[in-house]
């Protein structure tokens, strides 16, 4: 009888694309089934063939809704998978949000494609070419990954290149395909494109944290502006095999929804033959959950404990509960978002985020902050009513323009089984911390376009947190250059991105083309994030080692990084190995025999 095996499919040296093949001698989970997203290097992960068969899965266990987590659930469906999908009842239905606004964007995503490539048909050939050339370095990674080799040179090349900044100056220009050395760079989208990253690569990117994206980015000259004319003398033109086809529609999002079952926390249930599955509040977003995993790779086998931390929350975030201590495990797959790095105490966040909703009020300003659609919206305005209910802020008004943050908070205002004792103290006794006081949701674009001749001074919170695209975007182009605009990061600003030129101090930006003077004011705070950071991962993993030695029942054999960057892991690692664990950085595609 072999062991088990365990695959690293996804969220291997690098932060998205979650999903990991758990093999018994009598069953195959998938834990997590998630969509990679960055830049184009990660996500044509997406479109490699899979490494298994989906019709011989038994299950597959997902942690939590965010799209990194689950984006892939209907193209595996769509490829014969017909087992249940066991998440919480809140993971459920924000899932439900973020598969179907998922297929939607692909949808449109690829007609647009189309559109620009029937148009530009010698620009469109070399571009599929350079995309066929970065999918066959991404299998050839894969396969390097899958037997342990040494990567080829354009693998190599590849796994480099997916992690590379787009490192021009805002206001450089089109942004340059991205270098990869030995394989053909990709360009990132029809070369007109207004910000940094582009379009191809911002929507990915917009993608994580599921954020929702409008279709508000157009290239000056690009695939938005009607050309009839052009579109019908290109109507012969026959596309190459479909890199540019949606990798599911809506109907698939919809129709995999069908598959889910819900599961309690702390409900240990047989969810395959000889697996027993728990699922642990992770305190991440609403119902996200570490998944424990009681295994035995034969009947009546010996049992392994395998826990998967998901993506771990920050303790004392607002509304949900704490990361779930463990004590007891063989084997633990640990996320690795932070490592390296440690959030400002949540006591220094309130004070710079009251600092500057006064100032703003004082200098009858606005404020913009660019929030993610799930979790960081409802913990941001959440803190603005603690704010405002201390005393420490005037009640500005707060246009949420986010209708997919709309319908999360919807979805949070209903699991109140799910909140920590403070936020569950503030409900019963009739408040509502949900809710701001001063607070419009926006409906529809009108709305949002109205927002900027409201009267002065007002808040605004818009998807997507990265300025990648989406309402958040409108709003910018109207306060860029006004001086009594404050624009105020409270996520993680991915490489590349907009965000990230504007927090690292661009004096200008281009926005449609055009060169835009930076003259709004640009704050961070960092203590708001979803993620624990080092300490607390450390602290987390730690439990595990408490008053045991290595082999003792209960201390982890081996303790596997994943969901990080490299550099992040690198910092992380040895102070794991300080623990006195055994840890492991897979590598994309590793398989690993547990014994
Ligand atoms: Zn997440």
């Amino acid at each position: 009888m072999r062991g088990m095996d365990l695959h690293f499919l996804g969220a291997a040296t690098t932060v998205t694309g979650s999903q990991f093949l758990l093999e018994t001698g009598q069953a195959r989970v998938l834990v997590d089934c998630g969509m990679f997203q960055g830049g184009p290097n990660e996500s044509i992960r997406n479109r490699i063939p899979l490494a298994y068969d989906p019709a011989t899965l038994d299950a597959i266990l997902l942690t939590h809704a965010h799209l990194d987590h689950c984006g892939l659930i209907p193209h595996v469906v769509r490829e014969g998978f017909h087992g249940p999908i066991r998440a919480t009842a809140g993971t459920i239905e924000l899932a439900r949000l973020v598969l179907l606004d998922s297929g939607r964007l692909q949808e449109e995503f690829s007609k647009r494609e189309n559109r620009w490539e029937r148009r530009h048909p010698d620009r469109a050939e070399a571009e599929d070419a350079r995309d066929r050339a970065t999918l066959e370095a991404a299998i050839e990674l894969a396969e390097a990954g899958e037997e342990g080799a040494a990567p080829t040179p354009a693998a190599a090349a590849f796994a480099a290149g997916s992690r590379e900044v787009v490192d021009d100056a805002p206001t450089s220009g089109p942004a340059p395909a991205r270098s990869v050395p030995a394989v053909p760079a990709v360009p990132l989208m029809p070369p007109t494109s207004p910000v940094p990253g582009t379009i191809r690569d911002a929507r990915e990117a917009a993608y994580a944290e599921g954020a929702h994206v409008a279709t508000t980015i157009e290239p000056v000259d690009g695939p938005g502006r009607p050309d009839h004319e052009a579109e019908l003398r290109a109507a012969g033109h026959e596309l190459k095999p479909d890199l540019d086809a949606p990798l599911y529609t809506e109907r698939d999002a919809v129709e995999s929804l069908r598959r889910f079952q819900p599961v309690s926390y702390g409900v240990e249930e047989e969810v395959a033959p000889g697996i027993h599955a728990t699922y642990l509040d992770a305190g991440h977003i609403l119902g996200s959950a570490i998944i424990r995993l009681r295994v035995a790779d034969r009947p009546g086998g010996p049992e392994r404990i395998l826990v998967f931390s998901g993506d771990l929350g920050r303790t004392g975030a607002p509304i949900i509960a704490d990361p779930t201590p463990l004590s007891d495990a063989d084997y633990v797959l640990c996320e690795s978002t932070y490592g390296g790095r440690e959030h400002q105490p949540s006591a220094e966040a309130h004070r710079v985020l009251a600092e500057t909703v006064r100032l703003v009020a004082e200098h009858r300003g606005v404020l913009l902050v660019p929030s993610f659609a799930i979790g960081r919206t409802q913990e941001l305005v959440w803190e603005l009513d603690r704010l405002v209910s201390a005393g420490e802020i005037p009640a500005l008004p707060l246009y949420l323009d986010s209708p997919m943050a709309a319908k999360a908070s919807d979805i949070y205002r209903r699991h109140t089984d799910y909140y920590d004792a403070e936020t569950r103290a503030l409900f019963e006794s009739g408040d509502t911390p949900l809710d701001y006081p001063n607070q419009v949701v926006v409906a529809d674009m009108a709305q949002s376009q109205a927002i900027a001749k409201a009267h002065r001074p007002y808040m605004i919170v818009a998807s997507n947190g990265m300025l990648t695209g989406g309402r958040v975007v409108n709003h910018l182009r109207n306060l860029i250059d006004d001086q009594a605009a404050t624009i105020l990061f409270v996520g993680y600003q991915g490489e590349g991105t907009l965000g990230r030129h504007l927090q690292e101090g661009a004096k200008s930006v281009r926005l449609d083309g055009q060169v835009r003077a930076v003259r709004c004011r640009i704050a961070s705070i960092s203590g708001f994030s979803a993620h624990a950071d080092e300490p607390g991962l450390l602290a987390w993993l730690a439990g595990f080692t408490q008053g045991k030695h290595p082999g003792d029942p209960g201390f982890p054999r081996r303790v596997f990084l994943v969901h990080g960057d490299p550099g992040p892991q690198a910092e992380l690692a040895p102070k794991v190995a300080a623990l006195g664990l055994d840890v492991h950085v897979p590598l994309w595609h590793e398989a690993v025999t547990l014994d």
